[in-house]
């Protein structure tokens, strides 16, 4: 058991080793990064400025040792250190130039390449001018060498592998000229810098690949998040849906109805108009139940609905008010407008087609009441209620399949069929 533990811990090592070793040898975290990471990266690891510096104060010291010691050596330095950072800067052009479907493998390659070119340049230009300058002249020397090395691992965060390969070049190169003058010191000396060199080039790439692991997961967590809220989104759509619709007909239901209601006659006041009730109640519909059956009668309530459906306008409602009554609400309506759409409604659920259903039923009729809440009267929803109820209790008394309306007073009553 503990010999599998210990061959899984080793296995689990060497699967971290390797993914480091392939890291290093290109862009750091190519498992996480996004693909704009990639390309900001490389723009870092592109950008010249280290390179024009460093051009810049190794000419300045080969001027010098021209200069003062009228060293011919300092011209063949100078050329190398302008022809290697020429050779930069054609590659940062070309890089600002890619096209839209460039690859980030190419462009790694190609900065690999540039890195060994910069190396080897920085190397021999920086070794001439060790082996032929005289005097305090080898301090600068010896002091500009630090420079394209920190130059190059401060950029390490993104290429660790290349940069410590360009870090070994310089100093190798620096370090074997140093001995062939007799400074054999410089071989441990730069032995220790480099192991300095990859100390913090190996924290700077656990940090930077830390950070690109805990961007790349936070990026999956918020997708994860947003995926979430819009399952939210839509089944809470769903759910009011559900809570504000009647389940066998699909019109709204009555917590719905009383809502629109309130919220209808609260507008009331900015409409000219009036405003109307109809309360639909379907005719016999115990005996029609007793008769058929209850799942007839179901299905006849769907029908019923979608019968006052078919006659509803933009901005009417239609809700199932409880059992085998309907309402229906038509802002801003008439009186002469309201009793149409009842008598349009009547005649509808006359006229419905049963013959879908298992036991063909016929006659279906319903009574309608009409309540009218006049403009501008401030009406409440329970005074409009008991207009259009009572109105409906006289169009029952009146034999059925009939339109009745009342105002919301209660007063004024008309038979119009
Ligand atoms: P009236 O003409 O006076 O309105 O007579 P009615 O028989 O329609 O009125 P009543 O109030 O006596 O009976 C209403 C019936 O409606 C009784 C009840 O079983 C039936 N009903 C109410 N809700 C449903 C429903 O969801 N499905 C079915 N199938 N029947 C229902
Ligand atoms: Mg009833
Ligand atoms: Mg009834």
């Amino acid at each position: 058991m503990a010999e599998t533990r210990k061959m899984e811990g080793l296995r689990t090592r060497l699967t971290a080793l390797r993914r480091m070793l392939a890291s290093m040898a290109g862009l750091i975290g190519s498992d996480y990064a996004t693909k704009e990471q990639a390309w900001e990266m490389l723009e870092g690891l592109f950008n010249p400025l280290a390179h024009a510096l460093t051009a810049t104060a190794i000419t300045i010291v080969a001027w010098h040792n021209w200069h003062a010691y009228g060293s011919l050596a300092s011209v063949p330095a100078a050329i190398i250190v302008i022809g290697t950072f020429a050779i930069r800067l054609a590659f940062v052009r070309r890089f600002h130039r890619r096209g839209p479907d460039a690859r980030v493998s190419d462009w790694v390659r190609r900065f690999a390449s540039s890195s060994f070119i910069a190396a080897l340049g920085w190397g021999s230009s920086l070794s001439i001018l060790l082996y032929t300058t005289e005097g305090a002249t080898r301090f600068a020397v010896f002091a500009l060498i630090s420079a394209p090395i920190q130059g190059a691992s401060a950029r390490a965060y993104a290429m660790p592998g290349v940069v410590i390969l360009h870090i070994s070049i310089v100093l190798g190169m620096i370090s074997v000229t140093a001995t062939a003058f007799g400074v054999t010191v410089a071989i441990p000396l730069a032995l220790l810098y480099l192991w300095y060199q990859v100390g913090f080039v190996s924290e700077l790439f656990t940090l930077r690949t830390r950070m690109l692991k805990a961007d790349h997961d936070n990026r999956a967590l918020l997708g994860q998040v947003t995926r979430y809220n819009a399952d939210l989104a839509v089944m809470n759509a769903r759910l009011s849906t559900f809570a504000l619709t009647d389940g066998l007909t699909g019109v709204s239901n009555r917590r719905n109805f009383d809502e629109k209601l309130r919220q209808n006659l609260q507008d009331q006041p900015m409409h000219a108009a009036s405003l109307a009730l109809l309360l639909i109640d379907v005719d016999h519909f115990k005996r029609f139940n007793d008769n058929f059956g209850h799942l007839v009668g179901d299905e006849c309530l769907k029908l019923v609905a979608a019968a006052i459906r078919s006659v509803e306008r933009a901005d009417d409602f239609t809700a199932r008010y409880g059992g085998e009554e309907f309402a229906l609400i038509l802002p801003a309506t008439t009186r002469a407008d309201a009793l149409m759409v009842a008598e349009r409604v009547r005649l509808a659920v006359a006229a419905m087609d049963c013959s879908a259903l298992p036991n063909p039923a016929r006659g279906l009729t319903v009574s309608i009441g009409v309540g009218i809440a006049v403009a501008n009267a401030n009406i409440q929803p329970r005074t409009l209620l008991e207009a259009a109820d009572s109105a409906l209790y006289l169009a029952k008394q009146s034999g059925r399949n009939c339109v009745r309306d009342g105002m919301a007073s209660g007063q004024q009553l008309q038979q119009i069929a």
